[in-house]
């Protein structure tokens, strides 16, 4: 990758030596108004700098809601098919640097290469399918009622869309918001987690330098309460689209609720996997343990619980245990590690803590429960991957999402006590069952209340063209990704024509 793509504040040292990156504002690279800054380290290795970044403000963010408001007549007056150029053109621009940018996300944020590959593969995959968006944008054209009339609907862009972005997919989520609202003749203003911040200013350089017009995408760093709450409450920002945990989806949503602004939620999730009598056990315990262990169990779709027909309980939790004592844990960047550290070392206390609380409340831990600090690992925010057993659907461990390798195993009785418990949680984002009855399979799809289903296939996968989000408080009732990734960041006019004749007197 060309070193002079990135926007260094000093020097021109290689992309990945540790440099001050900046906030984009109005199609400059800016300070913070504060002058302060804070530094983002490797989760594998703790005393390993990726870079400095802004601490910004209110201030900034006021600026940045400025830039963006006044590129709007502009960018909204270009057709959406020479938006979606720009959109294409930054697709191929990622993809060109598809290995450099996935090595730094796996430093920032710590999963595996493979992982990261995918994440950018994401950006990339849903680039240029959203590309193809701004020659579609179709509206409905249908008869009226009353004659000599027609009736039809165009899609509108919002304004100016303010976006906040979680650190699990650093360069997917912020790219799969970013460029429909960018499609849809909106412009933006980023504000990307502070574990994540390279990854949202390499997608942001990328976009600039497919063409992105001055003030058109701007990107501000920083704490989320502080520029959350600016960005959130801003009167000139007409949408806000936050991925995160639903405790900040709640207080996003109450104070855009105080003057009715659109608001997307995409959060959290305690995801379950159903295992059936008949199920193929080997396929299950594969499939729990790459989407429980895989990102680290950081996923927002990650199986955190496995809801088992009792007969079949120990068996697979054998196999499960087998599977997670062999996984080989390190640093993302070496090509044979399975599965890398927790995003920082807080997060390692908060998936402790609820081991201790598997612990009290009676569960049988079989495996992991621990922070990993031995040799290599010493210095990195490492956790075993964690196995429980015996829960009942009332404990914590069974309703909280703990956002770590942590698999919780439910015995049940029969499919509707599988369902019962499934549904048991404030969550419904997304759930799996292992059958190979056609029947039970087709009955779970109706049952489940969630908003992705996998049929004898793990919690985790999205695919660019078909929409993802949750039901119940995983979600506010939005979608993203497909089609629905424009709508999402648009509005529908309905335009009522006339056209009876003109009598001959006029
Ligand atoms: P988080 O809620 O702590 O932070 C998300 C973003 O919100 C960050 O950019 C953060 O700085 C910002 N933020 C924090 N406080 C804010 C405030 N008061 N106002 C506005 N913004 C604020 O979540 P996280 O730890 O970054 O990510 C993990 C969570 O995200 C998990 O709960 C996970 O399930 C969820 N998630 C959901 C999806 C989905 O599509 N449903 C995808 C990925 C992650």
């Amino acid at each position: 990758m060309a070193t002079t793509a990135f926007p260094a504040a000093e020097g021109n040292e290689a992309p990945t030596a540790p440099r001050t990156y900046l906030n984009y504002i109005g199609g400059q690279w800016r300070p913070s108004l504060s002058g302060e800054t804070f530094d983002n380290t490797n989760p594998a290795r703790q005393s390993e700098l990726i870079g400095t970044f802004q601490r910004s403000t209110a201030a900034d963010v006021d600026a940045a809601v400025a830039a963006a408001e006044a590129a709007l007549p502009a960018w909204c007056a270009l057709p959406a098919p020479a938006r979606g150029e720009i959109i294409l053109r930054a697709a191929l621009l990622l993809e060109q640097r598809q290995p450099e940018l996935a090595r730094q996300m796996t430093r920032e944020m710590g999963k595996p290469l493979k992982e990261t590959i995918g994440d950018v593969r994401t950006a990339i995959d849903f680039g240029k399918y959203v590309a193809g968006e701004g020659r579609r944008a179709e509206g409905e054209t249908v008869p009226s009622a009353l004659p000599d009339k027609m009736c039809l609907t165009v899609r509108q862009p919002l304004g100016v869309v303010g976006i906040i972005t979680p650190w699990n997919f650093p360069m997917a989520i912020p790219a799969w918001k970013t460029l429909p609202a960018l499609l849809a003749g909106n412009t933006v203003v980023l504000k990307p987690a502070s574990d994540t911040p390279l990854s949202a200013v390499n997608l942001v350089e990328i976009l600039s330098e497919a063409g992105l017009p001055a003030g058109v995408l701007n990107l501000v760093t920083g704490p989320g309460a502080t520029l959350g709450d600016a960005l959130v409450t801003d009167p000139r920002v007409a949408m806000i689209s936050l991925t995160g945990s639903t405790e900040v989806g709640r207080h996003v949503a109450e104070l855009c609720g105080r003057d009715l602004r659109r608001c997307s939620l995409e959060l959290g999730g305690k995801n379950a996997v159903i295992v059936m009598d008949d199920a193929d056990l080997d396929e299950a315990v594969a499939a729990v343990s790459w989407a429980g262990f895989g990102t680290t169990g950081q996923r927002c779709t990650a199986t955190s619980r496995v809801i088992i027909h009792e007969r079949v309980a120990s068996a697979f939790a054998e196999k499960l245990v087998a599977t997670a004592e062999k996984l080989r844990i390190g640093d993302g960047l070496l090509a044979e590690t399975d599965m890398g550290p927790l995003v920082n070392a807080g997060r390692v206390q908060a998936v402790h803590a609820y081991t201790e609380i598997g612990v009290s409340e009676g569960a049988r831990l079989l495996t992991g429960g621990r922070p990993l600090t031995d040799d290599e690992l010493a210095g990195g925010a490492f956790y075993a991957p964690t196995v429980f057993t015996d829960a009942t659907t009332e404990m914590r461990i069974a309703q909280e999402e703990v956002f770590g390798p942590f698999v919780t195993i439910l015995p049940v009785r029969d499919y509707d006590e599988a369902i019962g418990a499934a549904n048991a949680t404030i969550y419904g984002l997304s759930c799996a069952i292992f059958t190979e009855n056609a029947r039970t399979a087709f009955r779970a799809m109706r049952d489940i209340n969630a908003g992705l289903i996998y049929i004898n296939a793990g919690t985790t996968g999205a695919e660019p063209h078909l929409p993802f989000g949750g039901t119940k408080q995983s979600g506010n009732g939005h979608r993203e990704l497909g089609r629905k990734a424009v709508e999402e960041f648009s509005e529908i006019k309905t335009v009522f024509v006339s056209y009876p004749a003109r009598s001959p007197r006029g």
